[in-house]
């Protein structure tokens, strides 16, 4: 689980060319724009990571003009709570990712050691965009247990991980904004899955059951334990029409394979053999964009994030998913090696 609000010190500050009020803070492996003179190095704060939404409170109001936003309703109930949506800014030609308040916001008797999740205390909760039309459909249950759902920790949370990894090879890839999709053929039984659920894959108002019978999927599933021998899954993303804005000016919707595995095992096929499996089955997969020997540091590697999408060179990227030749598993990560750098120009374009 992502950690929102937490306790941090600020390790670092530097001014801003041509700007003589504000300077920028170094929280973790995020720069944060702010009033000279607020924070010192090693100043204890509530650092607040962008997506937080923080609750209408009096200590919060200065935020009202430039993030509020309105409760999401769906029928008559309140899907999301209103609140003030911290996302990625720029000041003076300096990014801005994130919010640092003094320990004084605290309620009394907060936790305050460094890394301790305030998340809680303070009432923050994740924004989540309101969410696609056309997503839903007939649920079997709850996402199965012998699959784990997708997901990528965020690279300026990770130092001690690039630092433990350097001089390893990492494949990279686009990563690519649409939703989480995963089938799996076992023990002769298909299924798909969204992010979070295992839907009726016959329901043809799903899209997800859509796209899976239009590439014919089971029968892509069937060819591979045929030829290979072992039940397998994979996963991707779906990008198209109706889903995070189409920024990829898809006509009709389609799936982009970054996960491929062998549930005899249970483990994630490595690199190069779930790039030929996806092709021999033929699949997409998301883009490939070549290999780099880690020696970077996060901000190299924000820098690096930074390109316009292979799909469509028209927009920038979202990012790049990096990942060893190996899987391997990560004591930090708390699961395999493998994380997102998120492109700071997408953020600012598309106001995230
Ligand atoms: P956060 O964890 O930062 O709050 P989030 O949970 O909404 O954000 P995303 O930002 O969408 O997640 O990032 C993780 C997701 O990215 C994965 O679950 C997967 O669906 C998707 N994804 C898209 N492209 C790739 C790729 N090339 N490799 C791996 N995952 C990818
Ligand atoms: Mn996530």
């Amino acid at each position: 689980m992502r950690t929102l609000a937490s306790i941090q010190s600020i390790h670092s500050n530097e001014p801003i060319p041509k700007a003589d009020a504000i300077e920028r803070l170094r929280v973790l492996g995020w720069w944060i724009v702010a009033k000279k003179g607020d924070y010192v190095p090693g100043d204890k704060v509530v650092y607040c990571e962008i997506d937080s939404l923080l609750p209408e409170r009096a200590e919060f109001e200065f935020l009202r003009a430039s993030s509020f936003k309105a409760a999401q309703i769906e029928g008559a109930a309140v899907v999301q709570r209103a609140g003030f949506r911290i996302k990625t800014v720029k000041l003076r030609g300096q990014v801005s990712q994130g919010i640092c308040f003094p320990l004084s916001i605290l309620p009394p008797g907060t936790p305050t050691e460094i890394g301790s999740d305030v998340s809680d205390a303070l009432g923050i909760i994740k924004y989540e965009p309101p969410v696609a039309m056309g997503m839903s459909g007939r649920i079997r249950g709850g996402f199965p247990g012998f699959l784990s759902k997708t997901d990528e920790t965020r690279v300026q949370v990770l130092e001690p991980v690039l630092l433990q990894h350097k001089g390893k090879t990492f494949y990279q890839t686009e990563k690519l904004d649409g939703t989480s999709f995963t089938a799996f053929l076992r023990d002769g039984q298909f299924g798909i899955c969204s992010r979070n659920l295992w839907m009726d894959e016959t329901d043809d108002t799903n899209l997800l059951a859509r796209v899976a019978r239009g590439i014919d999927l089971e029968a892509k599933l069937r060819n591979l334990h045929a030829k290979h021998g072992f039940w397998p899954a994979i996963q991707g993303e779906i990008i198209g029409p109706g889903i995070q804005k189409n920024r990829y000016a898809r006509k009709l919707a389609e799936l982009h394979v970054f996960n491929v595995l062998n549930l005899d095992t249970a483990q994630l096929v490595d690199h190069d053999i779930g790039v030929s499996l996806i092709n021999e089955a033929g699949l997409i997969g998301v883009p490939q964009l070549g290999t780099l020997v880690l020696k970077h540091s996060i901000d190299e590697l924000v820098a690096l994030s930074a390109g316009p999408s292979v799909l469509n060179p028209q927009v920038p990227r979202e990012g790049i998913v990096l990942r060893p030749a190996t899987e391997e598993h990560d004591e930090t990560l708390g699961g395999r090696l493998s994380f997102k750098i998120i492109n700071p120009q997408f953020l600012l374009k598309f106001d995230e």
